[in-house]
């Protein structure tokens, strides 16, 4: 008996934020609170839900899983679940990535691809090829791999001893350019460190990893194009793998299936995660080459990948994930989520030029309004008064310090969003109190 065991809300500060919303029920973009209001669900509820909250289909595919086989191990064993959703996954990958290895979330889907990355090359008589390059600003997760290739944080900052060293180059982050450009002039010379490194250190690198186009827990960061093709072409003159962290862009989130699409490029390893089930269940999974998966086949067993999480292809996650994708077939989703990408870009025209703002960007259903502010970051102290008048407004927008953004579920309709930028063009105002 323990009647004082007590939830640990994830990010919260006991000391200083308010007690937890309880929400008692969420349908299409709502989620409903036990004191009778509802509030607009404005970041996907962590930026997984896709086809708005209880979507029919997704609930009966469940609850029908659930009664035929709710979990088995897949090591050994499969079951048609887990083989629709690669059916489905098959219908919109990239042809060359061939096989596709699940686990749990975002952070385990990095931390496979960050482990097949560094035994591919060993597989291959190459184990001097370990090392990892990653990006200034990224986030790919919270446990100790994916930790290490984000980039430093208040988030890591405790554990920075036991966190493996990564080269860490520059991000395309045009607004603070890194080195000192203008994006109308500039030849991407932010990726010149990048290229350089690869020229003197290739022998010794595993892989690059990236989130494509669009770096989100480091401040909703939308990266031209063109780094991005340029960073997948220094990866294979280099001949240094490319895993790109889809977890967040993934699933039309950049307003194509995945965003390295919008660059025509196809990295090596890709993880997917969040809108993998629709925003539903937690699932991950690591899709890669043939090339890659062709080490890993041996009759000698210390070939073998091992790595495996207990709940790794989870039946009912991947009826979920099955029934979301049937979604994106059956419903105009690709025309909700342009219709978003519009509105998106004629509202933060509207704003762009408030003495508030610093700069505005979007791509695809993801738009963000970068706030003036002399304390720029995380602990920024426009971020609670914002977040606060959100919310008593009826939204729930989780701004990242001095950055504002809307990410919402796909089913939300244009009056819905237009409400939520109607509340933001309000809270500009007291941004300047
Ligand atoms: N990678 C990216 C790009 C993410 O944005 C996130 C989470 O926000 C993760 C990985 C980690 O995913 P999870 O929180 O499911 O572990």
């Amino acid at each position: 008996m323990n009647p004082d065991l007590q939830i640990w809300h994830p990010f919260t500060q006991e000391a200083l934020d308010p007690p937890p919303i309880r929400i008692t029920k969420a349908e299409g973009v709502y989620l409903y609170t036990d004191d009778g209001r509802k509030l607009i669900d404005g970041i996907s509820s962590w930026w997984v839900n896709l086809h708005g909250h209880g979507h029919p289909a997704i609930v009966s595919a469940i609850a029908e899983q659930a009664a035929k086989v709710d979990h088995v191990l897949l090591a050994g064993f499969t079951h048609d679940a887990v083989e629709n959703l690669r059916n489905g996954l098959r219908k919109i990958l990239p042809a060359s990535l061939e096989h596709i290895f699940f686990s749990d979330d975002g952070s385990t889907a990095v931390e496979v691809a960050l482990k097949m990355a560094v035994q591919y090359w060993r597989n291959v008589g190459r184990p001097e090829k370990r090392s990892i390059v990653a990006l200034e600003h990224a986030y790919h997760g919270d446990t100790v791999g994916a930790m290490s290739v984000g980039a430093d944080s208040a988030f890591s900052d405790p554990f920075r001893e036991m966190l493996f060293p990564v080269h860490r180059v520059h991000s395309a982050y045009c607004h603070r350019c890194p080195v000192g450009k203008e994006r109308a002039t500039c030849r991407i010379d932010c990726a010149d460190k990048l290229e350089r490194l690869l020229e003197e250190k290739q022998g010794e690198i595993a892989a690059v990893i990236v989130e494509p186009l669009l770096q989100g827990a480091g401040g909703m960061i939308v990266h031209p194009v063109e780094f991005l093709q340029r960073v997948r072409r220094v990866c294979s003159e280099g001949d240094v793998l490319l895993i790109a962290d889809e977890v967040l862009t993934g699933f039309g989130r950049c307003g194509k299936m995945f965003a390295c699409e919008l660059a025509n490029i196809v990295p090596d390893v890709m993880c997917l995660s969040k809108g993998l089930t629709g925003g539903v269940l937690p699932m991950g999974a690591t899709a890669c080459t043939g090339t890659i998966h062709e080490a890993f086949v041996s009759a000698d067993r210390t070939r073998t990948f091992y790595h495996g999480h207990s709940y790794t292809g989870n039946p009912i996650a991947a009826a979920a994930g099955a029934a979301s994708l049937r979604i994106f077939e059956s419903e105009p989703v690709f025309d909700r989520i342009n219709a978003i990408a519009r509105i998106h870009c004629e509202r933060l025209q509207a704003i762009r030029n408030h003495p508030a703002v610093g700069e505005v960007r979007s791509i695809g259903t993801m738009a963000a309004v970068e706030l003036r502010a002399d304390d720029a970051g995380y602990f920024s102290k426009l971020r609670p008064r914002l977040y606060k008048f959100f919310l008593d407004a009826g939204v729930l927008l989780r701004p990242l310090g001095n950055v504002v953004y809307v990410l919402p579920p796909y089913a939300i309709t244009p009056q819905e969003l237009h409400y939520v930028y109607d509340r933001i063009a309000e809270s500009l105002d007291l941004c300047q109190d």
